[in-house]
């Protein structure tokens, strides 16, 4: 029977971009390389998540012929890292604080109220017709995106938006919209003047004779994280940088209470999450093999990096992390807004969050549906079409809960019936697997297969969270 199905399997090699048969066996495979396999083998078909473990094992073995591993030890393995289901997982929402949101102006037909468990949410004031567009908002932070800094760089992309320019933009040399100490240039009059401030203080190290006070920002540590950044992948840390900026520039003090008031965690807290999850779903710094000793090395290098750029402003590393894990829950494709960041989530939200193609604009909300006066606002965090395995992990790891929402109560139903009916019979499993995979070959035909969490894509899902102001503009690519 295994070796039936183990057959059927090999027939269908999907996204295998090694070959498995040049290593020798028979080996012993170190816990890390299994749970890789398995969260793999759920990602490439996340039906297979519902399979019990006899069932994962013949795959996993299909895979990795020589691998001697037993069923009990995936078993133990899926328990270690906390990726059975069935089991109590770690959350953090309950370490996620917030307070009333500083100096806000709200729509009209809605409000924000302090709940105990959810934080802080927005309702309706008022019935809302479906479509009508209920708001839109600016970036309060605006992040331009770190793979656009090397065009930025050179005068391809516009320095504050990220916008990438024609070589007959570039004319607006002419027009003034260049820097007159850099190569960089913007790509409007508005960017200009958003940006031209701090770019001054975060790109040039001019040094004035006659200015006997130390510098504000240290420009050379600045453009140092920057290609930091860039080689890490790391959105975050670039974000919060440009994020802290701002607030050092804003004499008003409104933007450092606005962030502060924003949900808040720390990112060491949220990274136990991702821990349990044998980290594969942190797209951010490659995946399981990123232990907890290397992120800890990682974070102080680039607190280190930070605090050099800041010599008047220092923080400490714990207020460093809290900034990281703010910034990470509350952004919406990498920019922070103030009234959307509000937003709680349910997998069938009754709003819809659209993302301008010119980022600098932001977002408008409009109604997916009617809402009556009283109810509460949503917007999804995560892709809809996921299953329900998919979004309950990547909002427990990323935000930190387990969703109950009555689509995911509805699916997990549905998810449990199949496995019983499927229990008893061997003959119907194995059709049951050649379907599966028969529907994977088609799926992966069509229009490949989403493997990751996105990341902050214009696809208009949410992996982080961060909160915002209105000053800032957005960009656009
Ligand atoms: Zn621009
Ligand atoms: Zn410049
Ligand atoms: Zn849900």
């Amino acid at each position: 029977m295994t070796q039936e199905l183990a057959d059927k399997i090999e027939v269908i090699s999907i996204n295998d971009s090694k070959s498995e048969t040049e290593e020798i066996g028979p080996i012993v495979p170190h816990e890390r390389q299994i749970v890789d396999s398995i969260i793999s083998i759920w990602k490439e078909d996340p039906s297979t998540e519902n399979l019990g473990i006899s069932k994962l094992h013949s795959i996993v073995k299909s895979k990795h012929s020589n691998w001697s591993i037993s069923e009990k030890r995936i078993r133990q393995l899926l328990k270690k890292f906390g990726l059975s289901t069935n089991q109590e997982q770690f959350t953090y929402s309950k370490y996620i604080t917030s307070e009333l949101t500083f100096d806000i102006e709200l729509p009209s037909k809605i409000q924000v109220v302090m709940t105990n468990k959810r934080g802080k949410c927005l309702y309706a004031k008022k019935s809302i017709k479906k479509g009508e567009l209920i708001w839109n908002e600016i970036p309060l932070f605006f992040i331009p995106p770190l793979v656009n800094v090397k065009l930025i760089k050179n005068g391809s992309a516009c320095s504050y938006c990220g916008k990438l320019l024609k070589q007959i933009e570039t004319k607006s040399i002419l027009k003034g919209l260049d820097c007159n100490i850099c190569s960089e240039i913007w790509c409007s009059k508005e960017c200009k003047l958003q940006n031209i401030e701090l770019h001054n203080l975060l790109k040039h190290n001019l040094y004035n004779p006659n200015n006997k006070k130390s510098k504000l920002m240290d420009s050379n540590s600045f453009l140092e994280l920057q290609d930091y950044c860039l080689e890490e992948s790391w959105n975050a840390l670039y974000a919060i940088t440009l994020i802290y900026a701002q607030i050092i520039l804003d004499k008003s003090g409104i933007l450092k209470k606005q962030f502060n008031s924003m949900a808040k965690v720390s990112q060491d807290i949220r990274y136990k999450a991702l821990n349990s999850s044998g980290g594969t779903f942190d797209n951010m710094n490659g995946g399981t093999l990123f232990i907890q000793e290397q992120q800890e090395i990682l974070w102080n290098q680039g607190f280190e990096k930070f605090l050099k750029i800041f010599p008047k402003n220092p923080i400490d590393f714990k207020e460093f992390l809290f900034m990281m894990g703010t910034y990470n829950i509350n952004n919406l494709d990498s920019n922070i807004y103030l009234i959307q960041s509000h937003l709680n989530h349910n997998c069938e939200p009754n709003l819809n969050v659209e993302t301008d193609i010119n980022r600098i604009k932001g977002i408008k909300v409009y109604a997916s549906r009617d809402i009556k006066e009283g109810e509460e606002l949503t917007t999804t965090y995560v892709n809809p079409i996921h299953t329900v395995n998919q979004r309950q992990r990547e909002l427990r790891v990323n935000w930190g809960f387990i969703c109950n929402c009555s689509k995911c109560i509805n699916d997990l139903e549905l998810n449990k019936r199949r496995k019983s009916s499927n229990g008893s019979n061997n003959q119907q499993n194995a059709k049951n697997i050649r379907n599966m995979l028969k529907e994977t070959s088609k799926t992966i035909g069509e229009n490949g297969i989403e493997l990751n969490i996105p990341q902050d894509g214009n696809n208009g899902e949410r992996r982080k969270s961060v909160r915002f102001d209105e000053k800032v503009v957005a960009v656009s690519n």
